[in-house]
C-alpha cells in the first residue's frame, strides 16, 4: 500500500495538520478540494484533509484488522484510494463531496517522517542481533517477515529514545528535568506499570508537570481525554508541535543519565543481544508468552512463561504492545541452516546409534513410512523427520530414487526449503531431515478453515522465496504442489519432496524427461506434457496451481475431471476460476503463472516480488 500510495500526486506523506490546511488554502481549489497524507498517530492509517466553505476538515482512514480501510464508524473498503473514490459519489457524513484533488507541488515527495530513516537500520540491527544470523539468512528473514518487524520496531522504538528513562519513579524523574538547562518545555516519558502505562513529565516555568499517559482496551495510548496514539513516538512527535491540552510544547528531549538506557520493568536475557539493542528489543522479548511449537528454539522455550488457552500453533507477544505477534520462522529450530556450524554436521552421514525413531507415522508413500525422531548432535538434539526405505529386494530402482533425492537435497540450503541432515544406512536406508511437524499445507488449510488470506498469503509468498532460491540455483522441482509445501508452524512453509527435481545446466535451463512417467498432470505445464520439457518456468506453471489449492483452503485442483479433459481445457484456452473470496490481485497472479507459452510466463524473480508487495500492503 505504502508504495502505490506514495505514487499519488494529492499524497504528502507525514505533513501536519496545519501544514495541510495551509496547502489545500494557498492551492485556492475551492470546496471539496482534498489531500491524503499520513495519520502522525494511527500506524499504516491516513488522513484525509478536505477545504469547505473556507474551513478545513480533517477525517481519519484507519486500517481495519481486515486488512480494509475506512473512516471511523463508516463503510470499510480495500484502499484508501477507494474511500476517497466512495466519498466523491456518496457524502456519508462527510461535510461535502470530494470534488478536486490537490495535488503536490511540482518537485515536491511525500515527506518522510522522522522514524522512517531509523527503521531500516533499527529491523536490520534487531534480526542480526536477536536471531544470530548474517548473510542470506538476515535478509531473506526481513523479507520474509518486513511487516512483523516493521511494527515491532515501532512498537519498541521509544526504548531507544533519549527521552524514553525507562521505570524511574516520579521523584527520581524531576531532578533529572531540573538538572542542566532548564529550558521550558524540556521532557522526558517514564514507564509507570506493567500494563503499559506511562508518565509525560515536563518542565514548566521551573516546575515538573506529570502527565499519566495510559493505554486503552484497544492499545491506544492517551493524555486523558487526549488524542489517541499507536506509539510512545508518534505522541511525542504530535506533542512537539502543538500543546493540544498540555501547558506548553515538548521542545528539548531530557537525556538520560550517562550511558542509562531506558529500563522495562522485566528482566531480559536473550544472549544475542547487544546491551543498546536488548534495551530496544527488550520490552517486547521479555513479555513473549510461548507454547511449545514443533522445532521451536529450546533456548527461548526455557526462558518464557507457557500458557495453556492459545492456539497450539501460535505463540502470542500480549504485552503491552497493540495488537499481538505470532511466532516468526526465525524462532524455530529449522530457519537456521543446520550447516552453518561445521562443528555439529560434517559428513552427509547420520550415525544410526544417535538417531532415536519415536512411535507413531508422520506420513507414508510408495517408498515406506516417515517417522519422527531426534537425532543428537554434539552440542545439540533436533527434531528431525525420517524417510525409511522399506526393505524390498523387488524394486532395486526405490533405492535409487531415495538416493537421488538426497543427492539433491543436500546442495540445498534455504530457510523455505525442508533441508536434508544425512543419510542413514542401517537396518533400512533412511533419509533424515529436518522436521516440519504440521504437515502438508493442504491438509492444514482442509483443517483450520478459519486461516488468515493473510497468513496463506505469508506462506505462500515464503514457498515463491524458496522456489526463487531453486531457479537462482538451477533446479527445476518438477513436483510442487500444496502437498509438497510442510509447515512448521502455521506461519512457516517450507517446500519438501524432491524426488522428481533436477539440475539443469545453466545454459539449457530445461530438463528434458525420456518418456511420460506417473506425473501429477494437473500441476503441469503445457511443455511438460506435450514435449516433456521442464523448467523454472514450469514450476512457475504449478506454482499457480499451489497458490489455487492454498486460497481454495485445500481443495482439489479441476474436481472431478481426468488428466486428459485438464490438458484439452489448458489448450482450449480455459482456466481454473478463482476460488471463493479469493483476492484479486492474487486470482491475477495465478492466471499469469498460467500463461500458455513458457517464454511468455513470468519467473520466480517476477512471482516472489509480486506477492511480496501484495503481502505487505495487506499486512502491514
Ligand atoms: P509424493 O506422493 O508427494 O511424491 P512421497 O511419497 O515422496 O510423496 P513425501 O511427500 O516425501 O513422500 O512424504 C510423505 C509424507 O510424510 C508427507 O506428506 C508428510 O506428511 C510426511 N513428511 C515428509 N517429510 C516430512 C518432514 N520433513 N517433516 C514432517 N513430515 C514429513
Amino acid at each position: 500500500m505504502a508504495d502505490s500510495v506514495n505514487a499519488l500526486p494529492f499524497f504528502y506523506g507525514n505533513i501536519t495538520r496545519e501544514e495541510a490546511e495551509d496547502y489545500l488554502k494557498q492551492a485556492g481549489v475551492g470546496n471539496g478540494s482534498y489531500l491524503l497524507r499520513q495519520s502522525r498517530n494511527y500506524l499504516g492509517g491516513f488522513a484525509l484533509s478536505v477545504l469547505h466553505s473556507g474551513r478545513c476538515y480533517h477525517y481519519t482512514i484507519e486500517r481495519e484488522p481486515n486488512e480494509t480501510y475506512a473512516i471511523a464508524g463508516g463503510k470499510s473498503h480495500r484502499s484508501p484510494v477507494d474511500v476517497i473514490d466512495y466519498h466523491s459519489q456518496e457524502m456519508d457524513g462527510l461535510v461535502c463531496l470530494l470534488k478536486k484533488p490537490c495535488n503536490r507541488p511540482k518537485n515536491m515527495q511525500p515527506k518522510v517522517g522522522p522514524f522512517e530513516d531509523l527503521k531500516e537500520k533499527l529491523i536490520r540491527e534487531y534480526v542480526k542481533q536477536t536471531w544470530n544470523l548474517q548473510g542470506a539468512a538476515l535478509e531473506q528473514a526481513i523479507i520474509s517477515q518486513r511487516p512483523q518487524l516493521e511494527k515491532l520496531i515501532a512498537t519498541t522504538a521509544h526504548e531507544r529514545m533519549p527521552w524514553f528513562h525507562g521505570t524511574i519513579t516520579r521523584e527520581d524523574s524531576e531532578p533529572r528535568l531540573q538538572n542542566g538547562s532548564r529550558t521550558n518545555g524540556k521532557f522526558l516519558i517514564r514507564q509507570r506499570d506493567l500494563n503499559g502505562s506511562y508518565a509525560l513529565c515536563l518542565l514548566h516555568e521551573g516546575q515538573v508537570m506529570h502527565y499519566r499517559i495510559d493505554r486503552d482496551r484497544m492499545g491506544k495510548l492517551s493524555i486523558p481525554d487526549g488524542k489517541k496514539f499507536d506509539t510512545l513516538w508518534q505522541l511525542v512527535e504530535h506533542y512537539s508541535y502543538k500543546p493540544d491540552g498540555l501547558l506548553r510544547v515538548l521542545t528539548e528531549p531530557c537525556p538520560r543519565p550517562d550511558g542509562e538506557i531506558g529500563r522495562p520493568l522485566l528482566p531480559r536475557d536473550h544472549p544475542g543481544l547487544s546491551s543498546a539493542l536488548q534495551n530496544a528489543a527488550g520490552g517486547i522479548l521479555s513479555r513473549l508468552k510461548t507454547v511449545p511449537i514443533p522445532g521451536r528454539k529450546k533456548s527461548r522455550e526455557s526462558r518464557h512463561n507457557t500458557t495453556d488457552n492459545l492456539n497450539p500453533y501460535e505463540t502470542r507477544v500480549p504485552s503491552n504492545q497493540a495488537g499481538s505477534k505470532e511466532a516468526m520462522p526465525m524462532d524455530t529450530e529449522v530457519y537456521e541452516s543446520p550447516y552453518a556450524d561445521p562443528d555439529e554436521l560434517r559428513s552427509s552421514t547420520v550415525d544410526r546409534n544417535q538417531l532415536f525413531l519415536e512411535d507413531g507415522e508422520l506420513g507414508s508413500g510408495n517408498f515406506g513410512t516417515v517417522m519422527k525422531g531426534i537425532y543428537k548432535m554434539r552440542k545439540t538434539e533436533k527434531p528431525v523427520a525420517v524417510k525409511i526405505l522399506k526393505n524390498d529386494d523387488n524394486n532395486p530402482s526405490v533405492r535409487e530414487e531415495m538416493l537421488r533425492e538426497a543427492n539433491v537435497m543436500q546442495q540445498l540450503d534455504n530457510p523455505y526449503i525442508v533441508r536434508m541432515i544425512g543419510i542413514c544406512e542401517a537396518e533400512n536406508l533412511m533419509l533424515v531431515m529436518e522436521l516440519a511437524e504440521l504437515g502438508p499445507l493442504n491438509k492444514f488449510l482442509q483443517k483450520n478453515k478459519q486461516t488468515t488470506i493473510k497468513n496463506i498469503t505469508e506462506l505462500v509468498h515464503q514457498v515463491s522465496m524458496g522456489m526463487k532460491y531453486l531457479e537462482e540455483h538451477n533446479f527445476v522441482h518438477r513436483d510442487l504442489a500444496a502437498r509438497n509445501v510442510l509447515l512448521v508452524t502455521q506461519h512457516y512453509a517450507k517446500i519438501s519432496d524432491f524426488g522428481l527435481s533436477k539440475a539443469v545446466a545453466e545454459e539449457q535451463n530445461y530438463y528434458k524427461a525420456k518418456g511420460h512417467g506417473k506425473w501429477p498432470v494437473k500441476w503441469y505445464a503445457p511443455e511438460c506434457i506435450n514435449y516433456f520439457k521442464f523448467s523454472s518456468k514450469s514450476d512457475v506453471w504449478s506454482f499457480g496451481v499451489l497458490m489455487w489449492e492454498a486460497y481454495s483452503y485445500g481443495q482439489k485442483p479441476y474436481k472431478g475431471m481426468k488428466g486428459n479433459d485438464v490438458m484439452q481445457m489448458i489448450e482450449s484456452g480455459k482456466r481454473m476460476d478463482a476460488p471463493m473470496n479469493c483476492p484479486p490481485e492474487m486470482y491475477d497472479l495465478m492466471r499469469t503463472c498460467w500463461t500458455y507459452k513458457a517464454d511468455e510466463r513470468p519467473g520466480f524473480t517476477i512471482v516472489e516480488p509480486r506477492l511480496r508487495e501484495y503481502y505487505y500492503d495487506i499486512a502491514q
